[in-house]
């Protein structure tokens, strides 16, 4: 396929994403953009069938379902960056390049011209051939401020795909994260584990905040949600950046440390135990101090030939429980 093929055909599933938005009268938000346009390109055979049915069914769509099929088929993969943005991006970039070239040549042209045209006046020569050269100076000019344009038009369109590509970027990441916290939720969990080799000794950290109901009880929802976020934070200073840490449910969260054994899992863990023990937040209104924070941590390390995380991910529940029953404040490593 060559050059303008490739953005001849990325326009038109542009182009047929947009009218599918505007016959449903779907927001154009990066999300539903991108869903239309993996169905128009029929890249996305699962997606395109789910979505056919849905209108032969119900005559009509609604973002809320185009967002389910972005979470179901779309969101968990690299489809978005590969197949929807980078080659209308890719296309419109070879072509201002194409375009760029032309432009540069078209000025070279102008400069000889004008040489020939200094040249043939300075020899007094023929008058009818000095103004066919002054002629042809001008078209060269004309066409030149065409490709100037056309360059400048490009650009700002391929401004605006980068601007798209962004957007839909942090749109993934939102998907895939916690917003409260930042840290990772369940599905990009599931997305990080993916990425990893589970024959590979990696452990896990299951982390529950002590008597957390009473922080809410006392101090309100508010003052709870900064905590959730001072623990957050503890944790993540305390882990590698190739380590993995989720917000699981309320207020539990879980660590996946990368490539590295149960000892050193543990030193993690008891770091981040501390770190939150050290945390000293104070209400804005009374000034007060709240009182000590602590977290019980499970740590459980894979065993050789185990297949899914969750049965890792039980255990460290488990030594879990055993903290909490211990007393709370503590770590506890499964057998
Ligand atoms: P334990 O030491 O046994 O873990 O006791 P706990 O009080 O921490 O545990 P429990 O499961 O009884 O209570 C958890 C509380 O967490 C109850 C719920 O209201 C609160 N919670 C869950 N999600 C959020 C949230 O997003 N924000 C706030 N502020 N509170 C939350
Ligand atoms: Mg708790
Ligand atoms: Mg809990």
């Amino acid at each position: 396929m060559d050059l303008n093929d490739k953005f001849h055909f990325a326009k038109k599933y542009a182009d047929l994403a947009m009218e599918l938005l505007q016959r449903y009268d779907i927001p154009p938000t990066p999300i539903n953009y991108s869903v239309f346009y993996l169905h128009a390109n029929g890249s996305n055979p699962e997606l395109s069938k789910q979505l056919t049915n849905k209108i032969k069914k119900e005559h009509t769509l609604d973002s809320f379902y185009i967002e389910s099929l972005f979470i179901d088929y779309v969101s968990n993969s690299e489809q978005v960056k590969n197949s929807v943005m980078t080659p209308l991006s890719d296309s419109i970039g070879d072509l201002v390049e194409q375009i760029e070239n032309q432009v540069a040549q078209d000025e070279e042209a102008v400069v000889n011209l004008e040489k020939v045209d200094k040249f043939l006046t300075e020899q007094n020569d023929e008058e009818s051939l000095g103004k066919v050269m002054s002629f042809l100076v001008r078209t060269v000019n004309k066409s030149k401020e065409q490709h100037q344009s056309l360059s400048k038009q490009l650009t700002s369109t391929k401004d605006q795909v980068t601007e798209l590509k962004e957007k839909l970027e942090m749109a993934r990441q939102d998907a895939i994260s916690d917003a409260l916290t930042g840290l990772l939720n369940r599905r990009g969990c599931e997305e990080k584990l993916a990425q990893l080799d589970i024959e590979e000794t990696h452990c896990s950290l299951a982390i529950d905040i002590d008597h957390f109901k009473s922080i809410n009880d006392n101090f309100g929802h508010f003052i709870g949600d900064k905590v959730l976020q001072r623990v957050a934070n503890s944790i993540k200073t305390n882990i590698d950046e190739s380590d993995i840490a989720v917000r699981y449910g309320g207020e539990e969260f879980v660590v996946v440390t990368v490539n590295k054994t149960k000892e050193e899992a543990k030193t993690i863990a008891e770091n981040i135990r501390l770190s939150v023990m050290n945390l000293k937040l104070k209400q804005k209104n009374s000034k007060k101090y709240l009182p000590q924070i602590s977290v019980s941590v499970g740590v459980a390390e894979n065993k050789p030939g185990e297949s899914d995380w969750q049965t890792l991910f039980n255990s460290a529940d488990q030594a879990l429980y055993q903290a909490k029953n211990a007393g709370r404040n503590r770590t506890i490593i499964a057998a």
